[in-house]
């Protein structure tokens, strides 16, 4: 089958419903780029996506990176793509920040969102790339920028994000890995064990530039004692050349249910004694305390959003699979008759209506994501400094909706795409069960899907004495207050202010919780992703009537029989589906929610375990 991407939604996205003009009218890039490049740019990434990355995702599925005699093999073709997009921009180089050329976030997130659905395994090794690139350009003194970045954007070589160990997942804070200072303190000897590492050793480059998360000696128990350290795979000196290897062993890459193609490493480092790092940011204070996770959270929070953004990409390309499918299979005739010609089965109602969850989901939740871009570019590159501010920390509400539903929602899509295809929407003849198992992780890495559920309710509903999601809520509350009467979609907007209804039960809920910790403090992490996925289904539901609004005014200007109004005709389609059809699982979450049901709880442990 073919891969096809669906160009023109994101064209909407930028040019017609997002205020681009806006983002592109800032120091940063107004000699650079305007909204006249868009098209230019999406259909040459496009091309990229189509001819380039798309070709090498089925192969590497099929025979994965190996790790043979201590030296990983890339799957095949997969070095020479990662170097065609570094070196040709449609990479790090782009998105990094304060790289000069550098896009808005937006607009180079809608054309690696087509690289990243052409072959998912490839594209994360950019993305840990550019976020670790983005760390050191944050955080890295000029010297160290110097050193590393022009490589690790040039795909010379490349980054990774080294959290995880075999006993501290979830939880960061357990973390054992050690720092011990030397006589250099800019130099610090790196020692432990970090596992299921993205990249950590994929054998496509010639460096490889981890940043990774230890305990300096003497530093504080928990997360707060927790330093970063930029630690090269093969040392980096003073004049730019490469000095020695580092002591880090590869003791293995996981064999996974997807992303075979994406290595995924365990590293030791330091067994010998011999594996140094740079420190990044300030040494530890008296107490301990270093700034290593806030400083990490950077490129988690950048890796957050993505994965939310990741998981869609997949599920539309296993949407727009199927919709090609739906055309050509012939199957049954219409419902009711018992004679006359066979279908395609694009023309049965319960086919029909798979596609159009599957366009509804997956139209809202980018439109979702990309209205997170947008208020990260307002945050990262404003001159107006309070509106940065406060786009910063709306796009913080969005980072655990995005990241936590965007992830769940796919799996749903990607199994109606299968249901779709039928029998051979399960086979490997086709490319979506392949979505299937690539996607699986985006509900884990990142932190799992119930981490977000908790760090909403406990954390972003909450901060700054709940501002940040009052003003998040507000957005929503005056769009549906200003276009409430809006003639010929009534049902939609009573459904919206029901919506909203929700968003206030749950959060005076949580706060009825919070004030009665004693006798309901279990009840807060019971409920935390439902909670979330009522505010999801909100957000992804209010972005799709502010689009199928323009899509009507749209339609209103165009003469009858224009090519695009079936377009725009489908936009207004995927926001009536959405709230009608979606949005009211936030309704019944809602009563389960305040419902408070404690079966959970009162049920025995021992009882959950078959002995
Ligand atoms: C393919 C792959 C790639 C990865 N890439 C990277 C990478 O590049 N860098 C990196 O650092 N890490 C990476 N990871 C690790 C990943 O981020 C972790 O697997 C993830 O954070 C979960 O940690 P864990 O696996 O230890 O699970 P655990 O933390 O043991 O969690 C197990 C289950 O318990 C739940 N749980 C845990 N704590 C709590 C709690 N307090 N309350 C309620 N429930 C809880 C979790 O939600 C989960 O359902 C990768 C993992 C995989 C599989």
């Amino acid at each position: 089958m073919e891969f096809k991407y669906d160009v023109r939604d994101l064209q909407f996205i930028l040019k017609e419903w997002l205020p681009m003009e806006e983002v592109l009218a800032c120091e940063r890039f107004k000699e650079n780029y305007s909204v006249d490049d868009i098209d230019m740019f999406l259909n040459e990434g496009y091309k990229v996506a189509r001819e380039v990355v798309n070709p090498i995702n089925a192969e590497g599925d099929k025979n994965g990176a190996k790790l043979e005699n201590g030296v990983v093999t890339p799957a095949p073709g997969y070095k020479e793509a990662f170097r065609f997009i570094q070196e040709n921009g449609w990479g790090s180089s782009s998105e990094c920040i304060g790289i000069d050329g550098g896009m808005p976030l937006s607009m180079f997130k809608a054309i690696f969102e087509m690289n990243q659905a052409a072959c998912p395994a490839l594209l994360s090794y950019i993305k840990l790339t550019s976020g670790a690139a983005n760390l050191i350009i944050r955080f890295g003194t000029d010297k160290e920028r110097e050193l590393f970045i022009p490589n690790m954007l040039s795909g010379e070589w490349q980054g990774t994000m080294c959290i995880t160990e075999p006993n501290a997942g979830s939880d960061v804070g357990d973390s054992t890995a050690r720092a011990y200072p030397t006589d250099d303190p800019r130099v610090w000897k790196i020692k432990g064990t970090k596992m299921f590492i993205t990249a950590g050793d994929a054998g496509i480059c010639d460096n490889t530039i981890h940043m990774v998360m230890a305990r300096p000696e003497g530093g504080a128990a928990g997360s707060p004692g927790l330093g970063l350290y930029l630690v090269p795979k093969i040392w980096v000196n003073d004049d730019g050349s490469l000095g020695k290897e580092n002591d880090i062993a590869t003791v293995g890459i996981e064999h996974k249910m997807g992303l075979k193609a994406q290595a995924t490493a365990m590293l030791n480092f330091g067994d010998n004694d011999e594996c140094y790092g740079i420190m990044m940011g300030p040494a530890p204070d008296e107490k301990g305390r270093s700034r290593g996770l806030p400083m990490m959270f950077h490129m988690m929070n950048e890796s957050r959003i993505g994965t939310g953004h990741n998981a869609n990409t997949q599920a539309a390309a296993s949407y727009y699979y199927a919709s090609q499918f739906a055309t050509e299979r012939i199957q049954g005739r219409p419902f009711g008759e018992r004679s006359g010609d066979r279908v395609p089965i694009i023309k049965h109602e319960d086919i029909r209506r798979m596609l159009l969850d599957m366009k509804a989901n997956v139209e809202g939740i980018r439109a979702m994501t990309f209205k997170g871009f947008y208020y990260l570019d307002i945050q990262a590159n404003s001159d107006d400094k309070e509106k940065a501010k406060k786009y910063g920390e709306i796009a913080e509400i969005f980072t655990p909706l995005v990241k936590c539903y965007g992830s769940e929602a796919s799996l749903h899509v990607i199994a109606e795409a299968i249901q779709t295809l039928g029998g051979v929407g399960y086979t490997q003849e086709y490319p979506i069960e392949q979505y299937l198992r690539d996607s699986k992780i985006l509900t884990i890495w990142e932190g799992t899907s119930y981490i977000h559920g908790n760090d909403l309710v406990g954390r972003k509903m909450r901060m700054k004495d709940g501002v940040p999601f009052a003003n998040w809520f507000a957005i929503i509350k005056d769009f549906v207050a200003d276009n409430k009467d809006n003639s010929g979609f009534e049902k939609e907007m009573k459904k919206l202010a029901k919506g909203c209804e929700c968003v206030e039960t749950i959060k005076k809920t949580y706060e009825t919780w919070y004030d009665n910790l004693d006798e309901m403090k279990s009840l807060i992490p019971l409920y935390a992703t439902k909670a979330l996925f009522v505010c999801a289904y909100l957000q992804v539901a209010e972005c799709l009537m502010e689009q199928a609004l323009l899509a009507q005014a749209k339609i209103d200007e165009l003469p009858d029989g224009a090519y695009e109004r079936t377009f725009y005709q489908g936009k207004i389609a995927s926001a009536r589906y959405y709230i009608n059809n979606v949005l009211p699982g936030a309704f019944a979450l809602t009563d389960l929610v305040t419902a408070a049901d404690t079966s959970v709880i009162d049920c025995p442990e021992e009882a959950l375990v078959i002995t």
